[in-house]
């Protein structure tokens, strides 16, 4: 008996000294007997659901979070997932730590229902071990924060915003996820701590406490860097792109030379008339002659017959 307390305490001291909490896992599937549960049960199963709330829990505090000190976490000591059949959401996180899976989605979903399953629970298991300032932080910026895992984890769903995409920085999960990976580039363990700092409440200005620069100006520039600023002429879907530095244009005019967009090959010159976007684009940068070089980037332009010169 003595000798059992003393490998408790040792195991015990251990897994505390290297940050390793014990977490018990359980899953339920409240349908076993319907299409999403008896798809489940085949095509994903209680053991892998489990192996991957473990997994990701792990991956969201070593590397997500980067709280390697377990007063840094949030105190988990439980995280129980259920099969349930409800429509919207997929998935929801609710109370400290359930996790709530659409049967229903499961069900129909078409295509690799496993994988799709794995990078679900990462985005709730980052509901169920991040800090939201109590309540606090704007949901945008929440369920950035939970795409983000996903994308870190290599689990992106197909259509998953691009860098650059979207209109506002809290505008929410996949749009906030890259803008997150943007400030991140800028500031290493940049989501790392400003979760470590929502442990209580929120303010924006732990953006710029973080990287130097208020939120408005990252995302600004998180636009110009990747994507540019939109100036639409007179079609709609049609704009400009301004790169403040011109070797970024010619390092992505290289980059785009020869790639497929939306069926049309882009071609840094040359006469072919399907594949005139980047030809225009060149074109565009002589006929301007403006000191930050401007590209055109539209994806449906010829599509529209639009002409940008009107
Ligand atoms: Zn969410």
């Amino acid at each position: 008996m003595a000798s059992h307390s003393f490998f408790l305490c040792t195991l015990l001291t251990f897994l505390y000294l290297y940050g390793i909490t014990a977490v018990d896992y359980q899953v339920t599937t409240d349908v076993p007997n319907t299409p999403g549960g008896i798809r489940f049960t085949n095509e994903i199963g209680i053991p892998y659901t489990k192996q991957i709330m473990g997994t990701s829990n792990n991956f969201i505090w070593s590397v997500i979070f980067q709280q390697k000190n377990p007063s840094d976490q949030k105190p988990i000591d439980s995280v129980h997932a259920y099969i349930e059949e409800f429509k919207d959401p997929i998935g929801i996180t609710w109370g400290n730590n359930n996790i709530n899976f659409s049967s229903l989605y499961i069900a129909g979903f078409n295509g690799d229902v496993k994988r799709e399953f794995t990078s679900v629970m990462y985005h709730e298991m980052t509901h169920v071990l991040q800090w939201d300032g109590e309540g606090t932080a704007p949901s945008g910026l929440v369920e950035g924060v939970a795409e983000y895992t996903k994308l870190k984890a290599n689990l992106p769903q197909p259509g998953f915003a691009k860098p650059g995409d979207g209109d506002r920085w809290d505008e929410g999960y996949d749009v906030t996820a890259r803008f997150l990976e943007y400030c991140d580039g800028i500031t290493p363990g940049f989501v790392a701590e400003l979760n470590n700092k929502m442990r209580v409440t929120y303010n924006v200005k732990y953006f710029e406490e973080l990287t130097g620069k208020p939120v408005h100006q990252l995302w600004q520039e998180c636009n110009l860097d990747l994507v540019g600023v939109i100036r639409p002429r007179s079609c709609q879907s049609f704009g400009f792109i301004t790169f403040k530095v011109e070797q970024s244009l010619r390092d992505t005019i290289e980059g785009m030379n020869g790639q497929s967009l939306d069926g049309r090959i882009m071609a840094q010159s040359g006469g072919c008339g399907d594949c005139g976007v980047m030809q225009e684009a060149v074109d565009m940068e002589e006929a301007m002659n403006v000191e930050t070089v401007v590209m055109m980037v539209d994806r449906s332009y010829y599509s529209r017959g639009c002409d940008w010169r009107s």
